[in-house]
């Protein structure tokens, strides 16, 4: 079998199975008082510090969900919802968040609740950026779309794309936001463990501990304090009060462990790198007409985003796991129903090209067998494809 789709899911790293199996062992609620639930405590509290040094934040900053998607719903709604009680209208540092601007190219959490936001809270209007064709925000899009219109404006921009691994400028963007006296929300997801994340330059920031080689079902937000934050779950008093319910104990040990892992991660990203380097090499000297997206931009070591022309996705992805390749097309997310990613089409890329995108991704598990599998199973199929055409 050949893994290649880290970013839907890269599998449990064995450190991280290991801080799961002895999360459960200890059991205890990190809320009680007695030995056990100090035990329980104790995991949860080692856990937020590795997350706060993977982010570049601090231990209090860090809030534990059940991964990314409620992060960016606790981000958003959080944000709107609590800026309601601040009613110092007179500087746009302040007072209620009237106007919300997403990159078109997020995540389908930060997209939909962005529009859900706008249904819920009709004073608020939501705005997507637009992106260049290699996937990077327009930022003098963004510079316009803050200075238009009054009230305070909540940003949201990925640290990096899931689909093509294209890095956006978020210091550039963060100048902008700050100079607006605007809110940064930054999700981190694909970028974590990939490139430095400084959360000095956000407000908000969104991780999943199942894309890092930790457990599904496990995430973080980070919150600056002082920052507008309606918990969106309530009940308990667990994490001040901001996120209540029992914590996922043993997810938010794996979560740590899967921070902590990356902390010296060099040697990982290097050798990552060089195999999704060795795949693209590999393939376009196979297949010169195959198109990688967002190739002239940094990217991700980990991502290649590409089309072989004439070879639908679903047809790959099929002939793909026969061969025992697994990968994407466009975003797991959005697959299972057949509709042109919008990344690619935030892009600008023709419908006809975009069908054929596929996703490799790479991650620590991944060998140099992996890529050679994948790269004859992807030129065999284009064979195939191409004696069709000619019968
Ligand atoms: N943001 C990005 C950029 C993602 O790639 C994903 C997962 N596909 C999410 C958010 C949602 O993460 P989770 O699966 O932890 O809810």
């Amino acid at each position: 079998m050949h893994y290649l789709d880290h970013n839907a899911t890269s599998p449990l790293r064995p450190e991280c199975l290991s801080a799961m199996t002895h999360a459960l062992g200890v059991g205890g609620n990190p809320s009680s008082v007695h030995a056990k639930g100090r035990a329980a405590r104790a995991i949860t509290e080692e856990a937020r510090e590795k997350v706060a040094r993977l982010a570049g934040a601090k231990p209090d900053q860090v809030i534990f969900t059940s991964g990314a998607t409620e992060s960016n719903n606790l981000a958003l709604f959080g944000a709107v919802e609590g800026s309601l009680a601040e009613n110092d209208f007179s500087n746009g540092g302040s007072g209620r968040i009237t106007r919300v601007f997403v990159l078109a190219v997020e995540h389908s959490s930060v997209l939909v609740t962005a529009d859900r936001l706008a249904e819920r809270f009709p004073w608020v209007k939501t705005q997507r950026l637009a992106v260049t064709a290699d996937g990077v925000i327009d930022l003098e899009g963004l510079r316009v779309a803050l200075r238009e219109g009054k009230g305070r404006a909540l940003v949201a921009v990925m640290a990096a794309n899931n689909e093509t691994g294209v890095v956006q400028p978020i210091a550039d963007v963060s100048k902008l936001v700050r100079e607006a006296g605007a809110l940064l929300l930054v999700d981190a997801v694909p970028a974590a463990g990939k490139i430095k994340l400084d959360f000095s330059l956000c407000d908000y920031m969104t991780l999943s501990a199942h894309k890092i080689g930790g457990p599904q079902g496990a995430g973080a937000l980070v919150v600056r304090e002082g920052m507008p934050l309606q918990p969106q779950l309530v009940g308990g008093g667990q994490q001040k009060g901001l996120r209540a319910g029992s914590e996922n104990l043993s997810g938010i040990a794996g979560l740590g462990a899967a921070a902590h892992s990356l902390e010296d991660g060099e040697g990982e990203r290097a050798r990552i790198v060089y195999l999704r380097d060795h795949f693209e090499t590999a393939l376009k000297q196979a297949l010169p007409e195959a198109v990688i997206f967002g190739a002239a931009q940094p990217r991700l070591c980990s991502t290649s985003s590409f089309a072989i022309p004439g070879l639908t996705a679903e047809t790959a992805l099929i002939g793909l796991d026969l061969d025992g390749v697994m990968m994407s097309s466009g975003s797991t997310c959005s697959s299972g129903k057949v509709a042109i990613s919008h990344v690619l089409a935030a892009m600008g890329v023709e419908e006809k090209l975009a069908a054929c995108a596929l996703r490799a991704s790479f991650g620590w598990s991944s060998t140099i067998e992996d890529v050679q599998a994948a790269v004859a199973s992807l030129v065999k199929l284009h064979e195939r494809t191409k004696g069709k055409v000619a019968a």
